[in-house]
């Protein structure tokens, strides 16, 4: 009788000591008694796909991706999903049992389902959505909203010209404002997204003016760091809806998780709990 490989996946990236997955899928692994283990992998760029060719080969059922290799593996996985291509990164790889690998982006599920369970009265279709950023995650969260129904989106962002290519590539329901008038795009927005890194601990504050923003938005900050942003704090104060960030990192574990393991895993206080200590 063959005895049944442990399990393994990890998070490939360079640094990786940052990275919260480790955490977030080893409370998983514990919670629901699987015997399987989730390893942090610094794996530098020249060595990447020799690295992921041979993971499968050694127990590995997939992986996450990280900065900076989640546009360049879209190269070396065997398939991509639609939503990834759209989005122009992987951050989930799948070992399948036919050997090819599979790669996928989990980034716009996260933010969407963050957002749902957030507001779950947030209707997307109500009104425009402004969104501030035009990174690798404003990506994930355009897509995410132009699928869930919003009507228009406005974008702003420091350096115009990169969101002026997100409006070429996700189309007419995108409106790039100018930076010196991003305040302007929260007049009658429904949805407030910061997807810019502003906010964040140790980056500069977001210096937008707010006060265009209504009472009736749902408002929502990438940024987890710290949990409630100048942003989330201002609406809040206003009487805004209010959804963190954090919930976008774990929710967008949670297909990978299943995936590999075989178990929808459930997202409870225990588990913020557990990534913020
Ligand atoms: P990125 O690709 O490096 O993009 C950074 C964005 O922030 C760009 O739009 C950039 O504008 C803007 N920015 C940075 N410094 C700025 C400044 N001083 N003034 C004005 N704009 C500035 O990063 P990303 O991957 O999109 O991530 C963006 C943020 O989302 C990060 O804080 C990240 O931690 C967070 N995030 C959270 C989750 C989650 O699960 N909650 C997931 C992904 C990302 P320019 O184009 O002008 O440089």
């Amino acid at each position: 009788m063959t005895e049944r490989k442990i399990p393994l996946a990890g998070v490939i990236g360079t640094p990786v000591s940052h990275s919260r997955s480790p955490r977030l899928h080893g409370h998983w692994l514990r919670k629901y008694g699987i015997a399987g283990h989730y390893i942090p992998m610094d794996i530098a760029s020249e060595d990447l796909e020799d690295a992921i060719r041979l993971l499968p080969r050694l127990g590995f059922v997939g992986a996450n991706v990280t900065i900076p290799h989640k546009e360049r593996i879209m190269a070396i996985a065997d398939l991509v999903t639609d939503r990834a291509a759209l989005i122009g990164s992987v951050n989930t790889l799948i070992f399948r049992a036919d050997g090819k690998i599979h790669g996928d982006n989990t980034d716009g599920y996260g933010f969407l389902e963050n957002l749902k369970h957030g507001a779950p009265d947030w209707e997307p279709g109500v009104g425009p959505a402004a969104v501030i950023g035009a990174g690798g995650a404003a990506r994930a969260v355009l897509s995410s909203l132009i699928d869930a129904g919003v009507p228009e989106i406005r974008l702003s962002n420091r350096t115009k010209n990169r969101a002026e290519g997100l409006q070429r590539e996700f189309g007419s329901k995108v409106v790039v404002y100018d930076w010196v008038h991003a305040g302007n795009m929260f007049d009658g927005a429904k949805t407030v997204v910061n997807a810019s890194s502003l906010g964040m601990q140790g980056k500069p504050q977001l210096r937008i003016p707010l006060d265009g923003i209504s009472n009736d938005a749902v408002v929502t900050d990438l940024v987890y760091t710290p949990l409630e942003t100048g942003l989330l704090a201002h609406a809040r104060s206003i009487g805004c809806r209010t959804v963190d960030g954090l919930g976008m990192l774990l929710y967008q574990a949670m297909p990978g998780f299943e995936r590999w393991f075989g178990i929808k895993p459930e997202i409870d206080d225990g588990l913020r709990e557990a990534i913020l200590r």
